[in-house]
């Protein structure tokens, strides 16, 4: 069966968004003659952490945005993390703060987090932020959960009134996308791992959002005819070669014949992180110069 009109191409999607960031960046520097600034900040060796903070490295550079990576070994103490944010907060260059998650072992993440200036937390996690969120008021929302947003608006238009269901109910990704969905008038159900009935519910969807970690949990028979499925889920799978291969929360093929609208995994979501990260300090930027946001 031919899925591709049903396909939301996040990647295609993340390109453009970046395009116009790019193009506000280069407007800032114009009219006010500043650039948007990023630090990222990598803790430990973690592979995966690594190819992230590369890739956002680059993303970085290609919007013509300053920015900088500070490369801490897993051994660093609590106190000198503190103190790097602390010189960051204080940068007058610096406007966006991402330390990247998780942390070595040893180190308390919460504390990191809330030590960040609320205005530089360019993923959001900040407790100020968290509450803006929920409270309608402006903040900066984790990048992810804007970025199936904004897909879903893309594909929709208006959401008011839809039923969206969300699996998965963590600080990073569930929670967000529910409290995003929300605001856009969606009628929200936030299922998790004591849900009961999970099929049953996930049925009622207009909107089916998998943010679980689980590979092709989610079954054809599981998604209303019609509804716009988002696959959060990154997983990856053994493969008789040894390389593996990445799949979603989703099972694709079956949720695509039934879905209208579907995201694949890798190209859906995934890089609409990067994309969301880079419109985050462009706002952010904006907000801590006292200039308008550019709409992008
Ligand atoms: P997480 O913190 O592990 O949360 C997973 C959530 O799924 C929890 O709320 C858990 O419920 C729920 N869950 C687990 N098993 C379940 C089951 N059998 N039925 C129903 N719910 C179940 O994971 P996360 O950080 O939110 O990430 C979720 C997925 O998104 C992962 O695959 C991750 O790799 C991916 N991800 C992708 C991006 C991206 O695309 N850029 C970014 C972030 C995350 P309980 O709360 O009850 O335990």
């Amino acid at each position: 069966m031919d899925t591709s009109a049903k396909l939301i191409d996040g990647k295609a999607f993340a390109l453009g968004l970046r395009g116009r960031v790019a193009v506000a960046a280069a407007g800032l520097k114009a009219e006010y003659g500043f650039r948007p600034g990023l630090a990222v900040v990598l803790v430990g060796e973690d592979p995966a952490s690594q190819v992230y903070v590369r890739s956002k490295a680059k993303a970085t550079q290609e919007a013509g945005f300053h920015g900088v990576e500070h490369k801490l070994p897993a051994t660093v103490g609590q106190a000198d993390l503190m103190a790097l944010v602390a010189r960051l907060n204080a940068d007058p260059d610096i406007h966006g703060i991402l330390v990247q998650l998780p942390l070595p072992a040893g180190l308390d993440s919460a504390a990191v987090v809330a030590a960040i200036d609320p205005q530089k937390d360019v993923d959001g996690l900040h407790v100020e932020n968290v509450g803006a969120l929920w409270n309608g008021a402006k903040g900066l929302v984790p990048c992810t959960p804007l970025g199936c947003v904004l897909l879903l608006k893309d594909r929709l238009g208006d959401l008011t009134a839809k039923n969206a269901v969300v699996i998965g109910r963590s600080a990073l990704v569930g929670k967000p996308i529910a409290a995003l969905l929300l605001a856009e008038n969606c009628s929200v159900t936030i299922a998790h791992s004591k849900t009961r009935d999970l099929p049953g519910v996930c049925r009622q969807a207009d909107i089916l959002v998998a943010a679980v970690g689980r590979p092709e949990m989610v079954r054809g028979d599981w998604i209303k005819p019609g509804a716009t499925v988002i696959d959060v889920g990154i997983n990856r799978v053994p493969t008789p070669d040894g390389k593996g291969r990445l799949v979603g929360d989703v099972a694709f093929d079956e949720a695509a014949a039934v879905a209208s609208a579907i995201t694949p995994v890798p190209g859906g979501v995934g890089p609409m992180t990067i994309a969301c990260l880079l419109r985050n300090t462009l706002t952010a930027a904006c907000r801590i110069k006292g200039v308008p946001v550019p709409a992008v």
